[in-house]
């Protein structure tokens, strides 16, 4: 059974769904030397913001195969060092989305009818219901920088006020926004256009002190700020000078350039609405980021693609849904490549087709590849160095995709060119179900799951019969048998779905029947 060690706090729920599967000490006591003398007996680490996970913890940590960030920073993590290693990184990124985005339209109310600061009005005593005349949102331009997951959210939701939405992100495509119902346009337009604007981008070089004096005059004058992103993408003195002067009417802050902030003009500027960095402060996002590291974590011990992976690709969540299966889909259509395929290959051809053809692939190109490679190598073959190691075996592969589909909707095959053959596997999904139609060339639709066993024989009758016996005689269970042959009594493969395995010595009666040329027992 898998170890994991837990050595922060994470959800309830997260750390169920970890025990249900996995043998899992939770050590909220460790300091690095403790923590670097216990790493080697664990497949599993997860870890929040303070455990530092060094490159020395990660070479001591032998047996790692995956450490799980239970939020959505990794700065603690060297993750380069496990990438070296092979180790997945996973972590929670989208868990808190929904609640910085509720937040956020939370501060925009705010500004718009003054509620923290009518509310404390009443509590001293006061009632100036003219003093705090407010303004509707709807119809009013709020412009989002940055549309990653939360600007996308907090979008989403501003289209439900009536609001107009523009966005300036150099990365996200221009399709994507107007799904969203978004108009992407220049930095100097969304200043000038917007009533409100609400930031959503990291803290990287492009973006600190993004908002500086130069940037807020270009705003509208009497405009709004919201900064629930992080706190040295505003500059504070330019947003006081300009709150000071009427540029700005009023700003909503929950992140600072220092936490807890210690500039009191800042705290008790009467334009300013505050909270203390509250965004992902929801039971929900705290069960969420529980639960999605969990999941990170299990799938990566159980060889699969965790959703969110630092280091292999992210897959966008309208694509997840398609991908997934074909992920699984993948890595089976590469295994039983690799066991069937016995002549050297010289290339391969993965092909995407249908719905495969519109959506980004490299996940499903890096489970083919982990299916190839996996039972080659002494080395543990992952998402992550399967390219790597591809690359050092200096593997040919052609990728080509189109919308064709042969009545599927979407279509995977894997050609395996060898000197004098082409072996084709063709692989689709059918309801929600991975499922091989064609392997090594023979029309045969099965489900690639648990012990299979192949013979390559040729077309007699009695075939079935014979291997059926020799399977019985062994207390062998057949779930399912599919038959496929190039014309009648020339080659065929028989595909059989087992309970459980054949023994080496079954498989060498089955090879020795007359007839038989091949016969492989694989479990996917
Ligand atoms: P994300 O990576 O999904 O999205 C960020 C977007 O910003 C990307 O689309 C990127 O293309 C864009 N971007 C990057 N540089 C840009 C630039 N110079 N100009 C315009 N756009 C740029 O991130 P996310 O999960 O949406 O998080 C957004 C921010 O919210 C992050 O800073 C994160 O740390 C912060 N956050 C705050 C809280 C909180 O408690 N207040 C909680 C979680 C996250």
């Amino acid at each position: 059974m898998d170890r994991i060690l837990v050595a922060e706090k994470i959800a309830p729920e997260g750390l169920a769904a970890l025990k249900a599967a996995a043998e899992v000490d939770v050590r909220l006591d460790l300091d690095k030397a403790a923590l670097l003398k216990v790493i080697a007996n664990y497949d599993a680490l997860v870890v929040r913001s303070a455990t530092k996970v060094t490159a020395d913890v990660i070479a001591a940590g032998t047996r790692l195969r995956v450490v799980g960030r239970a939020g959505s920073g990794v700065d603690n993590i060297d993750v380069d060092a496990a990438t070296q290693r092979g180790i997945m990184v996973v972590n929670a990124p989208a868990s808190n989305n929904v609640a910085v985005a509720e937040l956020t339209i939370g501060l925009l109310i705010s500004l718009a009818r003054h509620i923290p600061q009518s509310h404390g009005s009443v509590e001293s005593g006061k009632w100036e219901r003219n003093k705090f005349m407010g303004w509707e949102v709807r119809g009013k331009t709020l412009g989002l920088i940055g549309l990653g997951r939360i600007g996308s959210e907090v979008a989403r939701r501003a289209r439900g006020l009536e609001m107009t939405v523009l966005t300036y992100d150099p990365v996200v495509s221009y399709d994507r926004a107007v799904q969203l119902g978004v108009e992407s346009v220049t930095i100097d337009e969304l200043l000038a256009r917007s009533d409100v604007v609400s930031t959503h981008v990291p803290l990287v070089d492009s973006t600190r002190n993004f908002f500086d004096t130069a940037r807020i005059a270009q705003m509208k004058p009497g405009a709004y700020l919201i900064n629930a992103s992080r706190g040295g993408v505003v500059d504070e003195s330019a947003l006081l000078a300009a709150l000071e002067s009427g540029q700005l009417s009023g700003a909503a802050l929950d992140v600072y350039s220092g936490e807890p902030p210690s500039n009191p003009t800042l705290v008790n500027h009467p334009k300013i609405i505050k909270t203390p960095h509250l965004g992902a402060s929801t039971n929900e996002a705290q069960t969420q980021t529980g639960t999605d590291v969990a999941e990170g974590v299990l799938a990566a011990l159980s060889g699969g693609t965790p959703r969110y992976a630092v280091n292999a690709p992210f897959v966008a969540p309208e694509a997840w849904n398609v991908l997934e299966p074909y992920i699984r889909l993948g890595r089976q259509m590469g295994t039983l490549c690799r066991m069937l395929v016995q002549d050297p290959v010289r290339s391969y051809d993965f092909e995407y087709y249908g719905e495969l053809a519109t959506i980004d692939t490299q996940p499903l190109r890096l489970a083919v590849l982990q299916g190839l490679l996996t039972a080659t190598s002494e080395q543990r073959i992952t998402p992550v160095n399967a390219p790597i190691i591809a690359r050092e075996r200096g593997m040919r592969i052609s990728e080509r995709s189109g919308p064709e589909t042969e009545n599927y909707a979407g279509l995977l095959i894997l050609r395996a060119h060898t000197a004098d053959e082409e072996h084709v596997f063709r692989g689709v999904i059918l309801r929600g179900e991975p499922h091989i139609v064609q392997a090594d060339g023979y029309w045969v639709t099965f489900v690639p799951a648990g012990p299979l066993l192949f013979t390559y024989h040729r077309d007699r009758p009695g075939m079935i019969g014979r291997v059926g016996t020799l399977l019985g005689g062994a207390d062998v269970n057949i779930s399912g048998m599919y038959v496929g042959r190039l014309s009648p009594r020339e080659h065929a493969m028989m595909v059989l779905t087992l309970d459980n395995p054949a023994s080496e010595d079954v498989m060498s009666q089955i090879r020795a029947e007359p007839d038989i040329a091949r016969a492989y027992c694989v479990t996917l």
